[in-house]
């Protein structure tokens, strides 16, 4: 059978520890049988990170800005331990907030659903996207704690040294603790446009929730400014792709989350995304079934698993014991970053091969043939637990089938 032949290279982004493992036989099973893989390597494994002084994950970012697509594995986020195990020069940045920052975008994350595992809330019969605005509020705060007899007050300077000023509290009769937080508008706006565009691709509603009737400057800030740019930017292609905006308080959302079915877009504020996404994904079942993109506002998009480099699996790995560790998560940034590929240089045999990729993933699950963690949710009657290359090579078998 004749390879699919790719165009514009795929950014392909190498990764650490049991993830790096199964990386390579995901390819060498998977893609290289049917694809003539285009791509272009950069390995963000801690070791090189280190050696090159990190400048390999900003390459692999601005490459990611030239091309497009990119496909990345998961990777170590240094931490006082892995500078002695990997004797390290510093301690390094998350290679995905490096990412992150360079490309201005926004993450989604959404489950991947299979027969047999069924969600803690069984009326989810689609998936949940979370999108997490990964900017400001309290992860980038300025905090006190304020002694008995104190006034506390907010103060601004503007450009030309003016002074306003607006009393937070005075500490008559306590001590107490005070927070500062910001947001910008044009991350708010990023933060829109990152959503809107992603719906558009997915065909999907997207939801989004704040406090505003509580916080009247700034979350209605953000309430405010998503309105103007949907109007403004994306309510025609949104009437025809026939899907919609919806904003609603955050609490009322929480509630229509829980009786939905599923199915579209939960644009979150930060810390509303932080917790919102952990939850979803354990009501879902596994975070071995978590996938996750990050889109830039000007349409760029990088593939990955929402879980780390599964260090425990890998340790055993290396002293020679049998590992079943599931690889269904990092298949899927595989078949979103080909089919992704294929749609933007109109290569349809691509994307049908990106579909068949993952249907021969499920249909594999759903046939009882499924990793550790699988086995421990699902309620097939035929279930059979294999190891992490038996895994692979099982879904290598049904691709084979399906593409034949
Ligand atoms: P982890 O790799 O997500 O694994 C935590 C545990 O979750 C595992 O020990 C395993 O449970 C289970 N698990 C996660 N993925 C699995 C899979 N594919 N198949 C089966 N089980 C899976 O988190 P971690 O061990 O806390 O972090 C390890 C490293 O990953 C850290 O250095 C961290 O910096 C990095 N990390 C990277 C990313 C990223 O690149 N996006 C994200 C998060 C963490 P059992 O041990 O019970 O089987
Ligand atoms: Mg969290």
């Amino acid at each position: 059978m004749a390879k699919i032949q790719m165009k514009t290279p795929l950014v392909e982004m190498d990764g650490d520890e049991m993830t790096r493992v199964i990386w390579q036989m995901l390819k060498d099973k998977l893609i290289l049988p049917f694809v003539d893989l285009k791509s272009e390597y950069y390995d963000l494994g801690l070791e090189k990170r280190n050696a090159t002084d990190d400048q390999i994950t900003v390459d692999s970012a601005e490459a990611t800005k030239k091309y497009g697509v990119a496909v990345k594995c998961a990777t170590i986020t240094p931490n006082a331990a892995r500078m002695d195990e990997y004797k390290l020069k510093e301690m390094w940045k998350s290679p995905n907030g490096t990412i992150r920052a360079i490309l201005d975008g926004t993450v989604f994350r959404q489950p991947i659903l299979v027969k047999g595992i069924t969600p803690y809330i069984p009326t989810w019969t689609k998936p949940i996207c979370i999108a997490r605005h990964a900017y400001g509020d309290v992860y980038k705060n300025t905090e006190m704690i304020v002694k008995e007899g104190s006034k506390a007050e907010l103060c601004v300077t503007d450009k030309d040294g003016n002074e306003s000023r607006q009393l937070i509290h005075s500490f008559d009769n306590s001590d107490g603790i005070i927070q500062g937080m910001h947001n910008l508008d044009n991350s708010i706006a990023s933060f829109a446009r990152a959503c809107f565009n992603y719906a558009l691709d997915q065909k999907k509603d997207v939801w989004f929730a704040t406090k505003d009737t509580i916080s009247k400057k700034y979350d209605h800030t953000f309430k405010d400014i998503f309105a103007e740019i949907f109007e403004n930017e994306y309510k025609a292609k949104f009437d025809e792709a026939g899907i919609e905006y919806f904003y609603t308080l955050i609490d009322d959302a929480v509630a229509r989350v829980v009786r939905s079915d599923g199915g579209y877009i939960w644009a979150c504020k930060n810390y509303d995304g932080d917790v919102m996404s952990d939850m979803i994904a354990t009501a879902f079942g596994s975070l071995a079934m978590m996938t996750s993109v990050l889109v830039s506002p000007t349409g760029v998009y990088e593939y990955e698993a929402a879980h780390g480099t599964v260090q425990r699996h890998y340790y055993k790995h290396l002293k020679g014991e049998e590992t079943s560790t599931n690889s269904v998560a990092t298949i899927f940034a595989w078949s979103g970053a080909l089919r992704k590929r294929g749609e933007l240089d109109e290569i349809p045999e691509l994307v049908d091969f990106a579909d068949k990729l993952e249907k021969a993933t499920i249909d594999t699950i759903e046939s009882g043939i499924m990793t550790g963690d699988l086995y421990l949710l699902s309620t097939l009657e035929n279930k059979k637990k294999v190891n992490t290359e038996e895994f692979l090579d099982a879904i290598h078998d049904k691709l084979t089938e399906i593409v034949a």
